[in-house]
């Protein structure tokens, strides 16, 4: 049945692997680049959502876990850290596969710690119609086994992680990481640092909602907070409220057409101003940009 499931998610693979070349070597056998934030902090960027190890005599902590495909590399990147004997929770900032597949090679290590919607998609058949993926339920040790509500709070290696649950982002189970003392946040796919993102409407995604969420998280960070997006380079908090202005002005474009009485093809063919340009470079085109934003409205 995994067979099966992956070799369509594959097709996924191509479109995610195709927006994150620039976190992607030419290397043929996959591996993971390791950005150091701080003395025990790193972040990972591997083929699918960027990863951040928080590793320490009392283990390893992991955030997202790529694709399948990439499974052996982040073993093998882990070993750098101490191990997978070492590996003690990985966190699971939402469902997507460029997120949780290494679930199924890593989840015999370590709990899964995820918002309770991320466990209820995960047990069911999940599709996204934007990318013809489907992605068949997953074996109980794959599945997360400690699942939250609003908040939960972890402590380990002297760090204390408040993860916080951010409904209707990005996805209907979106947790935002803070690691308190490091001064350090991953956004999971809250965040697509410098172009359109993916809002996943089909599963409880929202763009306002999403502007939103990260209007309250510029609230909780500083200008040396060290932000990890689901995509795209480490970013500060400058970066992150850029994306959020990007996010209100295309969304009040396009709530101008939609009020006009205009289609969402017609707003598609119509466009949005110039000045958004640049967020199209790397991913979505400014067409699907405008389809999710419409859908959202
Ligand atoms: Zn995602």
């Amino acid at each position: 049945m995994f067979k099966k499931v992956f070799q369509i998610t594959h097709s996924l693979l191509l479109v995610i692997a195709a927006f994150a070349a620039q976190a992607t070597s030419h290397d043929e056998s996959p591996s993971f680049k390791a950005l150091p934030l701080t003395d025990n902090i790193s972040m990972l960027q591997g083929r699918g959502g960027n990863l951040a190890v928080l590793s320490g005599k009392q283990g390893i902590l992991l955030i997202d876990d790529d694709f399948k495909a990439m499974s052996d590399a982040l073993k093998a990147e882990l070993s750098n850290y101490g191990g997978l004997d070492k590996l003690t929770y990985i966190i699971n900032t939402h469902w997507h596969g460029d997120h949780t597949q290494g679930n199924l090679a890593l989840g015999d290590h370590a709990q899964i710690v995820a918002h309770d919607n991320v466990r209820t998609r995960l047990l069911t058949r999940q599709e996204i119609k934007l990318f013809n993926m489907v992605s068949e339920p997953y074996p109980e040790a794959a599945l997360p086994s400690i699942t939250y509500q609003q908040a939960m709070t972890l402590y380990i290696n002297g760090e204390e992680i408040n993860v916080v649950h951010y409904p209707n982002g990005h996805t209907d189970g979106d947790s935002i990481v803070y690691f308190k003392n490091a001064n350090v946040v991953h956004m999971g796919d809250h965040f697509f640092s410098g172009f359109f993102p993916f809002v996943d409407i089909s599963s409880g995604g929202n763009v306002l909602k999403m502007a939103a969420n990260i209007e309250a998280v510029l609230h909780r960070v500083d200008d040396q907070t060290k932000i990890i997006p689901g995509h795209g380079p480490l970013s500060s908090k400058s970066d992150l409220r850029a994306f959020h202005e990007m996010l209100v002005g295309t969304a009040a474009e396009v709530k101008a057409m939609k009020d006009k009485g205009m289609s969402q093809e017609q707003a598609q063919k119509e466009g949005l101003s110039d000045q958004w340009n640049e967020w199209t470079d790397g991913f979505l085109s400014t067409e699907s940009w405008i389809g999710i934003v419409y859908q959202s409205l």
